[in-house]
């Protein structure tokens, strides 16, 4: 398993600090530490006694999988167990009683409708009480963590030098101790010219897989590169006319703040969800639908982070699936490019909806679907903007096929993260879907995939149609019928996965700034 990863040396950037920013980092990376310890506690009820288990038999092989791993999951493999006297792993994580079913506690709501916010709350674990069940805040849960988190979020805001960091770094603080998370949020959109970027908080719920309600906290610290940051600033501009070019594809009411900052970093730590299992390219938060009104969202690409990806993976990977016509397409600035439109792509669509005359969120109307359905759109809305850009002149025509056979290549990369998890089965239906439509095809004699361009403008442009609908709509039953016929990989797809097994599927960082701190 370790194999898979190849380890890659980052976060040199940190010399370019001032002493100021350097103090800022450490008492960020001492934060991000405790949500790390949260973070063991969230994936699995026995993943900390495992760990230290191993740690203490100096199993140094089987510690470093189950580090990289956070568990006893692989998360390359729908989290099979890969050790020995493992349970399956709860589809709740440890959110929920490693025993509870989804019906339980869709029953308990039924029963229990005041109890509904707390129990489907982001930020609470839900216990057994005798035969009752209970929802415990994260703030209660995890008390001394978050109180050591936020004291070094406090100390780093003294060292800082930036007003609008400090201020940040101090609002979040407060969120970590009170569960409540807006006003940090909004402060967070507010840092600027800054050059320590960090990023910390209870975030994504992918690992709450029987309801994706639940919150894994993670951090990521980074150094800003100022010069990127500003040439990708210009894509933001046209945020508002990309959103009603969506509303065009399938009418919706509602709009998100079109306010777009994009700050492009090198990653120096990363830390909990962010760190176990395939990393983190790109990021756009924060995931706060009031946010989003309010102020739109932030875009953070890690570019040292994705050209370490591109090199370990996305060339070796190109050069034995794509057909020889296609490959000399394949460049890092198209792929960047995608993922950046990836994370745009994110904060545009349906977002509250009306339902049955009450108002609810894509999320919840969507449930266990919402993940993969949503990044399917980031992705096909993404390559879909992409063209548009080039369409409207912004971005030059010779981007045209580097950005398809870019994005052909990356299918293969993402797949590969997982099959059941958000991306890489999203990755599955895009695939297939436009493989059934033509705008891929799969040579069966060489067994290598390549873009037909005559069709493939069509068939993105109806697939990015087909995912907004989805969504605007919130049936979930319609998402599940969707999402399900095209999430099989076919037999072409498993040769040429096959093909590549031995070339790594993501990379190990080794962060300059733990050959000084230790994890
Ligand atoms: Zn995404």
């Amino acid at each position: 398993m370790l194999e898979k990863f190849a380890e890659v040396h980052l976060g040199d950037e940190i010399d370019t600090l001032d002493a100021a920013d350097r103090k800022v980092v450490e008492n960020a990376i001492e934060a991000a530490r405790a949500l790390d310890a949260i973070f063991w506690k969230q994936t699995w009820s026995g993943a900390v006694a495992l760990r230290d288990r191993l740690a203490a038999a100096n199993d140094r092989r089987r510690l470093e999988e189950v580090l990289l791993m956070y568990g006893p999951y692989d998360r390359l493999e729908d989290h099979r167990p890969f050790l020995d006297n493992v349970p399956t792993r709860p589809q709740g994580a440890a959110f929920y009683p490693d025993d509870m079913t989804r019906e339980e506690f869709e029953r308990w709501i039924a029963d229990h409708p005041e109890d509904r916010e707390a129990f489907e709350s982001l930020t609470s674990l839900i216990r057994r009480d005798g035969d009752r069940l209970v929802a415990t805040p994260y703030r209660t849960a995890f008390q001394d963590e978050l109180g050591r988190a936020a004291d070094a979020l406090r100390a780093a805001a003294d060292a800082s030098t930036n007003e609008s960091l400090a201020t940040y770094l101090r609002a979040r603080a407060e969120a970590l101790l009170s569960d409540e998370y807006y006003e940090s949020d909004l402060a967070w959109m507010d840092v600027e010219n800054n050059s320590v970027d960090v990023t910390i908080g209870p975030y994504e719920t992918y690992e709450d897989m029987l309801f994706g309600y639940k919150a894994a906290y993670e951090a990521y610290v980074g150094v800003v590169d100022a010069q990127e940051s500003a040439n990708l600033q210009t894509y933001a501009r046209y945020l508002d006319d990309m959103d009603k070019k969506l509303a065009a594809l399938c009418p919706y009411n509602i709009h998100r703040g079109a306010a777009s900052p994009i700050r492009v970093i090198n990653l120096i730590y990363n830390a909990g969800d962010a760190r176990a299992g395939v990393q983190t390219t790109a990021f756009n938060l924060p995931n706060d639908e009031r946010v989003h009104q309010a102020r739109g969202t932030r875009k953070v690409m890690l570019r040292n982070v994705a050209r370490a990806k591109f090199q370990k993976s996305m060339i070796p990977l190109a050069e034995r699936l794509l057909a020889s016509s296609d490959l000399g397409h394949v460049t890092f600035n198209a792929y960047f490019t995608n993922v950046l439109l990836h994370e745009m792509s994110h904060s545009l669509g349906p977002s509250f909806i009306g339902f049955n005359g009450t108002q609810t969120t894509v999320r919840k109307a969507l449930k266990d679907q919402y993940s993969a359905v949503e990044e399917a759109k980031a992705d096909i809305g993404g390559l879909y903007f992409h063209q548009w850009l080039i369409d409207q002149g912004v971005l030059p025509e010779s981007d045209e096929r580097p950005a398809y056979t870019s994005f052909l290549a990356g299918f293969f990369r993402s797949i590969r993260f997982g099959r059941t998890e958000a991306h890489g089965r999203a990755n599955i239906v895009e695939l297939n879907y436009l493989q059934e439509r033509g705008g891929i095809r799969h040579d069966a004699e060489t067994g290598r995939y390549s873009v037909d361009f005559s069709r493939i403008r069509g068939d993105v442009e109806a697939l990015a149609k087909k995912l907004i609908e989805l969504e605007a709509m919130g049936d979930y039953q319609a998402a599940k019928s969707f999402m399900e016929k095209y999430d099989k990989p076919t037999p072409a797809m498993e040769a040429a996965l096959q093909r590549v097994e031995d070339v790594p599927v993501d990379i190990l960082p080794r962060f300059r700034v733990e050959q000084t701190v230790k994890r």
